[in-house]
């Protein structure tokens, strides 16, 4: 769409304001909003302006100002308002040069875009995220312990260990890992899910399946069609946005936090991805489970790199609580046709060169998806250019090797203090094409250890009072 069919669609849907949104340095949406008046071509020059100091990890107060300027390519209507709105996300600016603000994360997935076609090995990289989500009933916060800080979740299954009380108790519980998939009275979330597949489909956003996954207390997991690599992430955001909504609406609440229960599985977030090249598909080929070499060497750059990336790929604390052996998440950093413990899989998908892709498996849904994805391309390109060889697949469950058997495998970091570490050590290949800067990465480590990880570590947790009180 261009700016003169995106007003268009504003007169259409008689729309009465418009949403302007964009995504913030952690990867969260925030908003502001203008009367329908406003919407004319010169909106798509100029922007408009807005205080970046209040907007986390960006602006110092003495250089506050900075101008959003909306994307006409993003244009729907936003079915979360009572009068009709349109939605448009937004890159960042500075006003004063009109130059793109290098810790904007739309502006670092345009550059990794550009930059994939200067390296001429292909023109398009297509992301496809599978974001695992749960949905609770309820919350609770008990802020009345400032040191302890304690929380419940009380989950809408009542799973057999870990849920709420149910009077008269009416059974069709579903036990730890064994979600996937009964039928409804044991799946309680079909109607919801089919309500959030519908707000999708009918705001522009192609689904493929919806399901209950693995873990018991509500968690769901909603197919969506793959797409190039910015505009993929822009709708990831969309797709977090509209699940919320719907959710809260049907006073619930939906979470991507990726380990909300002890027990029990994550959620993750695999990304499937493909390069292309003038319409043809790269990664199919004759080698290991009908890939091509450079998909291997793509591979090979994802394994040799994972350490590093897992600080933007699960940017979290609460992501290492995830990557533990058991729950279907990986631990290794290895590849394989089949095997759900590998990091990196390649899904069976029949003969056509066009559907081969890889899967990789290590991130989660607290990521930044511009800034996850741009990374993962460009640790997958290294591995191209650099051709690296990602060593043999490994065709067996991960879980059940001996610690000998495992110890010439490289393996994901433990804690987001070891991943914050490695890309302090290894981002060079993000710098390539001036797709991340000096800056972003430098401003990332600090933004995490100082807002998350210190935080953290210095506040003692409800466990802590369980072994040591
Ligand atoms: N929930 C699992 C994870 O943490 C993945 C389950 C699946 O294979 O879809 O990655
Ligand atoms: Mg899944
Ligand atoms: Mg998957």
């Amino acid at each position: 769409m261009n700016p003169k069919e995106v007003i268009e669609l504003a007169k259409n849907h008689d729309v009465k304001f418009v949403d302007l949104k964009f995504v913030d340095f952690p990867g969260v949406w925030q908003h502001t909003t203008l009367p329908a008046r406003r919407l004319d071509e010169s909106l798509f020059e100029d922007g408009i302006g807005f205080d970046g100091s209040s907007i986390r990890g960006w602006q110092p107060i003495n250089a506050s100002d900075m101008l959003i300027i909306p994307d006409p390519e993003t244009a729907r209507i936003d079915p979360f308002y009572q009068a009709s709105t349109l939605h448009l996300v937004c890159s960042v600016y500075d006003p004063i040069t009109k130059q793109p603000y290098s810790r904007d994360p739309r502006h670092i997935a345009k550059k990794a875009e550009a930059y994939l076609r200067q390296t001429g090995i292909a023109d398009t990289c297509f992301m496809g995220p599978e974001a695992e989500f749960f949905v609770f009933d309820d919350v609770r916060f008990d802020h009345s312990q400032p040191n302890a800080g304690f929380y419940y979740l009380d989950s809408i299954e009542g799973a057999w260990n870990s849920g709420r009380e149910e009077f008269p108790n009416l059974g069709y519980k579903v036990r730890h890992k064994e979600g996937y998939f009964p039928v409804p009275p044991t799946d309680t979330l079909a109607n919801l899910r089919n309500e959030m597949m519908t707000t999708l489909m009918e705001t522009g956003v192609e689904i493929e399946v919806g399901h209950h996954e693995v873990a018991s207390g509500g968690q769901c997991e909603l197919g969506v069609k793959f797409a190039r690599l910015l505009s993929s992430a822009d709708q990831l955001l969309w797709f977090k946005y509209v699940i919320k909504n719907v959710a809260r609406k049907n006073g619930k609440t939906a979470t991507f936090m990726p380990k909300p229960l002890f027990g029990d599985n994550g959620s993750g977030m695999h990304v499937h991805q493909s390069l292309w090249k003038e319409g043809k598909p790269l990664f199919g080929g004759d080698g290991y489970a009908g890939l091509s070499e450079n998909a291997l060497y793509y591979i090979g750059g994802i394994i040799k790199h994972a350490r590093s990336i897992a600080a933007l790929t699960n940017p979290t604390t609460n992501s290492y609580r995830r990557l533990v052996p058991g729950f279907e998440a990986p631990v290794n950093l290895a590849y394989s046709s089949r095997n759900r413990s590998a990091s990196v899989r390649i899904p069976i998908t029949g003969p056509s060169p066009k559907t081969r892709r890889i899967e990789v498996r290590f991130p989660d849904p607290s990521c930044n998806p511009y800034l996850a994805f741009s990374a993962m391309m460009m640790a997958g390109l290294d591995g191209i250019q650099n051709k690296i060889n990602p060593g043999d697949p490994l065709d067996k469950d991960i879980y059940a090797l001996s610690p000998e058997e495992l110890k010439d495998i490289p393996h994901m970091p433990g804690s987001l203090e070891d991943a914050l570490d490695a890309l302090e050590k290894d981002h060079e290949f993000l710098l390539r094409g001036d797709v991340f800067t000096r800056d972003a990465i430098t401003e990332w480590l600090d933004y995490k250890r100082t807002r998350e990880l210190n935080p953290i570590r210095m506040r003692p947790t409800p466990h802590e009072f369980f072994l040591y009180f």
